[in-house]
């Protein structure tokens, strides 16, 4: 097996900067390809929480005015990771979330942060830094996405490309007058380049130029090709049918280890689930809820938007709290939806706990102390709270769309049922999901062979890293 060199591209990565899946993506991603043979380095940002995390740096590179301002490229040890970061102040020494400013706005001038993140990508996919070629450039979403169209719009020889869609929801579009300071060329605003609706499509551009794109189940990448899923870019994403691939992620099965996970108070596995008892009673003091081992706790670990479907789960409440079953939720995200979440736990203490907030250790008890965990999704690319919950015994509660479709069980139809699975997504569907859940709950031994099957899923990264390491030699070849 020969070896292959990818710059993979990412604005966030864990455990360094995380804002959602896309970092624990670019987190695991690399280390899993080296088994497969796949040298892969990882460029992004150099914000302050990066800065702050190198253990040692060498320069790469310097450049007295570069989108700006002074901007170097470090080779670092970051985080226990090897990265190349691209330290510009003047663009990224901004703390806090990666995209927005304190008061919660996008910073003004994300166009021109990310074209230069991008803009670097593609002068190492030609071969402008020495100390790292690389045969593919690898770009996540569309912070990065603009790479493979400097890379067409350099007219050199160059790597070959992938983009990974993780959710289409977020496309970065901007102004058609930045197309100059960003150093695309006029004749790149048509339809066939980076113009999209009259702006700058960095994520259409991405989806444009790049030799493949990937995106993380198979069921999302046939919704987005789709106009109901497409978001505006469905049209073209079905044009580029042939050139689609669904890989499903995986997760860091060391990180998530509930035989060896410092955030839990007792350690478990398939063949001794004890630890759980003693998890869900700790879950319950912490959220302040009822100590009872036969009500049926649901967890929630989620950004709360839209997207999540968490307003179907505030409806369905007062339904589902005539039986004998508890919420614990752990997310942040729109205000309204959290007020209505923390004043039902006001009206129900014993039954309902809420921590808004962003908490990695909390999220390892939920796992581990939660029954069932709920994830309502309107559309969800992939998802990751429900591989985790798998891997800890916790049973998947999932809407039927994109990689909750692909990665859960349905109890009515499958021999080896991992889950419940419903579909429309609405309230009375999701009610009728979880009052399932409690009737398999109340019959022990089949909740504990589901539990057995859910822990026996494989939601690790290897198999996944082989099907991108595919795709990278079969992207080389036809260059
Ligand atoms: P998305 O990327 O759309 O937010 P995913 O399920 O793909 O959703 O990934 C979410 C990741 O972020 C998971 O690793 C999950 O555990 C974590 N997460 C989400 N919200 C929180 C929170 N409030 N506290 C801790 N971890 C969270």
């Amino acid at each position: 097996m020969s070896s292959i060199r990818v710059l993979s591209v990412a604005s966030e990565i864990y455990p360094i900067i995380k804002t959602g899946g896309l970092a624990d993506v670019a987190g695991a991603l690399p280390g899993a390809l080296k088994q497969e043979g796949v040298e892969a380095q990882t460029l992004i940002p150099g914000y302050p929480a990066v800065m702050e995390a190198i253990e040692r740096a060498d320069q790469l590179l310097e450049w007295p005015l570069y989108f700006g301002g002074v901007t170097r490229l470090l080779k670092a040890v970051c985080g226990g990771l090897d990265l190349l970061v691209l330290d510009a102040p003047h663009l990224f020494g901004r703390p806090g979330n990666p995209y927005v400013s304190s008061d919660g706005a996008d910073w003004p001038d994300n166009g021109v942060r990310f074209a230069a993140l991008s803009r670097m990508a593609a002068d190492i996919g030609v071969g402008d830094v020495p100390a790292f070629v690389p045969d593919i450039v690898h770009v996540h979403d569309w912070q990065a996405a603009l790479a493979p169209a400097y890379l067409h719009y350099s007219h050199r020889r160059r790597a070959g490309t992938v983009i990974t869609v993780h959710n289409l929801a977020y496309q970065g579009k901007f102004p058609r007058d930045i197309l100059g300071e960003i150093g695309l060329p006029p004749e790149s605003f048509t339809m066939q380049g980076v113009e999209y609706y009259g702006e700058i499509g960095f994520l259409k551009a991405g989806l444009q130029f790049a030799d493949r794109i990937t995106t993380v189940s198979p069921t999302y990448a046939q919704e987005i090709q789709s106009d109901a899923g497409g978001m505006g870019l469905g049209g073209l994403l079905h044009a580029r049918a042939r050139d689609v691939t669904g890989i499903l992620n995986g997760i860091d099965i060391s990180v998530w280890n509930p035989a060896a996970d410092p955030d839990i108070p007792a350690p478990f596995d398939v063949a001794d689930l004890a630890g759980r008892a003693t998890a869900k009673l700790e879950l319950q003091r912490r959220f302040g809820l009822e100590p009872r081992s036969q009500a049926m706790l649901l967890g929630v670990i989620s950004r709360i938007s839209w997207q999540k479907g968490l307003d179907l789960l505030l409806e369905c409440l007062p339904a589902i709290l005539g039986e004998d079953i508890q919420l614990a939720l752990l997310g942040s995200g729109d205000p309204d939806l959290q007020d209505r979440f923390q004043a039902a736990a006001q009206a129900h203490p014993a039954r309902v706990g809420v921590m808004i907030g962003y908490d990695e250790a909390l999220a390892h008890l939920i796992q581990a102390g939660s029954d069932a965990l709920v994830v309502p999704s309107r559309f969800e690319p992939c998802g990751l709270t429900q591989l985790c919950a798998l891997r800890y015994g916790s049973i998947p509660i999932v809407s039927r769309v994109g990689g909750l479709e692909d990665t859960v069980l349905d109890a009515r139809e499958s021999d080896t049922p991992t889950g419940f699975k419903f579909g429309p997504v609405t309230t009375d569907n999701l009610a009728q999901a979880i009052r399932q859940a409690a009737a398999a709950f109340a019959d022990r031994p089949r909740w504990g062979t589901m539990q057995a099957n859910a822990m026996a899923t494989d939601v690790s990264w290897s198999g996944r890293a082989r099907r991108y390491a595919d795709l990278y030699r079969e992207v080389a070849k036809s260059r």
